[in-house]
């Protein structure tokens, strides 16, 4: 159910405590690719607090030559369910003045397209006995099949990893550094 997760669970009168946190992305228009050896540029990352903000990242996709990045807001209380039709004025500065500042031949390069979406925040719940699988976060599409493989053992009886009963409802759920 995505960002609407809390609601319909709340609905079968199931209390999840996840929130959706409004995050923005960019896409640049065509360039020529500038990483190492003339190949695409590799992801780059600032992970400074900085202006409101956590992390400023991007990547070129070696098929067109455009930058795609997004960056993270610092206090996701801020972000919690916020109109998903505007991107802020101070993202769009955040990523040109990091992209810039790493690139300076940037500074004449456009975005193609701006776009905003939910991480959905704080844990995630893995746990057949209630029927969830939700709260994936910014790592769904790492986790998500191997979330979803542990969840149909669990559901079948076979053995699951320990950590298992952490990503229960009831349990605490893992710190973010459990999976770095
Ligand atoms: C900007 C951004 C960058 C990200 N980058 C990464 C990354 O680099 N690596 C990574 O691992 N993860 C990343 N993620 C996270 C990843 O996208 C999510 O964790 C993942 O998509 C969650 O999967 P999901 O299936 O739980 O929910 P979703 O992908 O949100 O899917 C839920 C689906 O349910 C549908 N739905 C909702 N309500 C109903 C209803 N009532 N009836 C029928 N259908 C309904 C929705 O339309 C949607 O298709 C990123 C997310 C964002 C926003």
């Amino acid at each position: 159910m995505g960002s609407d997760a809390a609601r319909f669970a709340n609905q079968l009168g199931i209390e999840t405590g996840l929130y959706p946190v409004k995050h923005q992305a960019f896409i640049t228009r065509r360039l020529p690719l500038l990483g190492k050896d003339g190949g695409a540029l590799d992801m780059l990352i600032d992970r400074r607090h900085y202006k409101g903000f956590s992390a400023v990242y991007g990547q070129q996709l070696p098929e067109t030559g455009q930058i795609i990045g997004c960056a993270s807001p610092a206090f996701d209380n801020q972000e919690v369910a916020k109109d998903l039709k505007f991107n802020s004025q101070e993202f769009l500065e955040i990523c040109s003045e990091i992209f810039t500042d790493w690139l300076p031949q940037l500074s004449a390069v456009g975005f193609q397209a701006i776009w905003a979406g939910y991480y959905t925040e704080p844990r995630y719940i893995v746990d057949p006995e209630n029927g969830l699988l939700v709260g994936m976060r910014g790592h769904g599409f790492m986790l998500g099949q191997y979330l979803a493989k542990i969840y149909v053992d669990k559901y079948l009886g076979r053995a699951v990893p320990d950590y298992m009963d952490r990503l229960s409802l009831k349990g605490d759920g893992l710190s973010e550094n459990a999976f770095k």
